[in-house]
């Protein structure tokens, strides 16, 4: 008898290939992570069966989860090794950061509600992400003691893009952060460089609201 879990490994790679590929993400590392982490258990019980959906999920707190593919479009556009330390802003559900643990050394996450915060980490223990460190804070504020990092991914819209953060970027580092309102952003990638950084539009999205001292006010 086939159970619930070779279900979703099923489900998840239908996701991979209709959405993901389909799409023309082609990159091994990030198509194998998706292959790989269990979508269905970063979201609640109730949703378990929509988890391999072409959508985002809500995940409490008035948060979501994102789409698959924004979460695969973004993770190729970081250009990540193996060797590489990431900071994601906005731990959320812990997939995203789960998708990028699965191709780098180590990957730094900072949530601001404390109840998603425990969640995710207590997922993270569960499934064994050791690599994965998580810190409770205002994330708008970088992570200065362990930077600089080879590459950050913000999770949430932000009305600019937060300077601390380009400071926590080595020269040679990547980073995707939604810059727009609070309905409708544009996904800006960042390179920094020797001569300073540069930007570019990867198009439109839609984050909720990166909130902090240099992200939106309450
Ligand atoms: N990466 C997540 C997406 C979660 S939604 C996932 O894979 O599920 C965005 C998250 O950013 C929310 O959990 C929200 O609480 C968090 N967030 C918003 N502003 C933040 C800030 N200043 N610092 C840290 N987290 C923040």
């Amino acid at each position: 008898m086939e159970n619930k879990s070779k279900i979703y490994e099923k489900r998840r790679e239908e996701m991979v290939r209709k959405q993901i590929e389909a799409r023309g993400i082609r990159n091994a590392d990030v198509l194998a992570a998706m292959r790989k982490a269990p979508r269905h258990l970063f979201v609640s019980e109730a949703l378990m069966d929509q988890a391999y959906g072409d959508y985002p999920l809500p995940i409490g707190e008035q948060q979501t989860i994102s789409q698959p593919y924004i979460v695969a479009e973004m993770t190729r556009a970081l250009e990540l090794s193996s060797d590489d330390r990431v900071l994601e802003i906005g731990t959320g559900s812990g997939y995203q950061a789960a998708i990028i643990a699965e191709i780098v050394y180590r990957v730094y996450t900072i949530e601001r509600i404390h109840s998603l915060y425990i969640r995710a980490r207590k997922l993270f223990d569960r499934l064994r992400y050791h690599n994965i460190v998580t810190r409770y804070s205002d994330g708008t504020n970088g992570w200065k003691d362990e930077s600089p990092f080879d590459a950050i991914i913000v999770t949430a819209g932000s009305p600019s893009i937060p300077e601390p953060l380009i400071d926590n970027l080595t020269v040679g580092g990547r980073m995707v952060v939604p810059v727009g309102d609070q309905f409708s952003q544009d996904l800006i990638k960042i390179r920094k460089t020797e001569s300073g950084v540069r930007k570019e539009s990867m198009g439109g999205c839609r984050f909720v609201k990166l909130v902090g001292e240099h992200g939106w006010k309450e």
